[in-house]
C-alpha cells in the first residue's frame, strides 16, 4: 500500500474501533499527521487520562505507552514499535534507582516522566520537561530531593530553583551530543537567529541559548517571538510543527558533534511507520500488559504530578 492508502486504512480503523493515535513531536511527519493529538509527555499522558477512546495507539517510545496504560488501565493500549526504547529512560535501570533511593531514605523522589514504570514506582512525584520546576518548588525548601534520570535537566532545575538535588547520572542520547562549536559558528553565520534549547541538553549548550525550555514551550516561544529565525537545539522532528504553525519562519537544527552519529535524530522515536500503525491497528497487537501492582505503584507519582497543576 502507498500511504495515501495506509492513511486512508488506518482512519476506517479508527472509526470502526473507537481508537484514537497519540503521537510525540519527535515522531516521523506523517505519523504527526495522522495523530489524533500530537503533543510532549505531559499534554499526552493528560489526553490519556481523559480519553473515551476504547483502544489508545502510542505513536512514541515504550515508557510513553506505559505511562498511558497506567494512567488508562481499563482500555487497550497499543503501541506498534515496542521495540522503539529509549536511551534516557534504558541509563536508569529500576533496581539500580532503587538501590539509590534506599541510600537516602529521608529524601523525596522526584523522576522525570523518561523512566520506566519501575522507576516510577520507587518515585514520589513524576515530572516533565514543562513542569519540572513548578514541580521543584511545590516541595518545601527544608526537604532534601533525588532527581533522576537525566543529569542535564537535574542540573539546569538546581540552577534555576537554587536547590541542591542529588541527581542521578543519566542522559539522551541525541539531546547531550549538540556541538557548542558548531551552534557557535551557525550563529555566527545567522546573527538574527534565537538559539532554543530543551533543557535535557548540556549546560555549555544552553549556555547559548535565548530560550531554554521543554518541546512545547520552545513551540510557543517561535510562535510568539518576532524573530524569524530560530536555531533549534532539540530532537529534530519537532521542526515539522513549527514549520506548519509558522511558514514565514526559518529553523535551523542544531548539528551534532558528528555528522555521521545523527544524533539531532532519535531513532527511536522514527521506529514508528505508517505500516506499523495499520498492522498494529488492524490486529490490535502489540499491546502494553502490564501488573495491577505495578500501574498502581507507577500511578500514585503521576497523579501527584497531575494534582499539582
Ligand atoms: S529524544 Fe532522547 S529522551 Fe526523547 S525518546 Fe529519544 S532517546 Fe529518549
Amino acid at each position: 500500500m502507498n500511504n495515501t492508502e495506509l492513511v486512508a486504512q488506518i482512519n476506517r480503523l479508527k472509526k470502526e474501533k473507537n481508537a484514537i493515535i497519540m503521537a510525540h513531536y519527535y515522531t516521523r511527519p506523517e505519523v504527526q499527521d495522522i495523530a489524533d493529538f500530537v503533543g510532549d509527555s505531559l499534554a499526552l499522558a493528560q489526553v490519556a487520562a481523559k480519553t473515551d477512546a476504547d483502544i489508545i495507539l502510542f505513536a512514541g517510545v515504550n515508557f510513553m505507552a506505559e505511562t498511558a496504560k497506567v494512567l488508562s488501565p481499563q482500555k487497550k493500549v497499543l503501541i506498534p514499535a515496542p521495540e522503539a526504547s529509549c536511551s534516557l529512560a534504558d541509563s536508569c535501570p529500576a533496581e539500580e534507582f532503587e538501590k539509590f533511593v534506599k541510600q537516602y531514605p529521608d529524601h523525596i523522589v522526584v523522576s522525570y516522566v523518561n523512566t520506566s514504570v519501575g522507576v516510577k514506582a520507587v518515585t514520589d512525584i513524576v515530572c516533565t520537561s514543562s513542569n519540572a520546576v513548578k514541580v521543584i518548588n511545590s516541595i518545601p525548601a527544608d526537604k532534601p530531593i533525588i532527581f533522576g534520570p537525566d543529569r542535564n535537566l537535574g542540573n539546569y532545575i538546581n540552577t534555576v530553583t537554587g536547590r541542591n538535588m542529588k541527581v542521578w547520572d543519566g542522559c539522551c542520547h541525541v539531546h547531550e551530543k549538540f556541538s557548542v562549536e558548531r551552534i557557535t559558528e551557525l550563529k555566527k553565520e545567522n546573527p538574527e537567529a534565537k538559539v532554543v534549547a530543551h533543557p535535557e541538553c548540556k549546560k555549555s549548550v544552553l549556555n547559548l541559548a535565548d530560550f531554554v525550555g521543554s518541546t512545547a514551550a520552545i513551540l510557543d516561544y517561535v510562535k510568539k517571538n518576532e524573530s524569524k529565525e530560530f536555531i533549534v537545539a532539540t530532537e529534530v522532528g519537532i521542526l515539522h510543527k513549527m514549520q506548519e504553525e509558522c511558514s514565514e519562519k526559518r529553523f535551523i537544527p542544531a548539528p551534532p558533534e558528528d555528522d555521521k552519529c545523527g544524533c539531532n535524530n532519535c531513532d527511536y522515536m522514527k521506529m514508528v511507520t505508517l505500516e506499523n500503525i495499520f498492522e498494529t491497528l488492524k490486529n490490535e497487537t502489540p499491546e502494553v500488559i502490564l501488573s495491577d501492582e505495578i500501574i498502581e505503584k507507577a500511578k500514585l507519582p503521576i497523579i501527584r504530578m497531575l494534582e499539582i497543576f
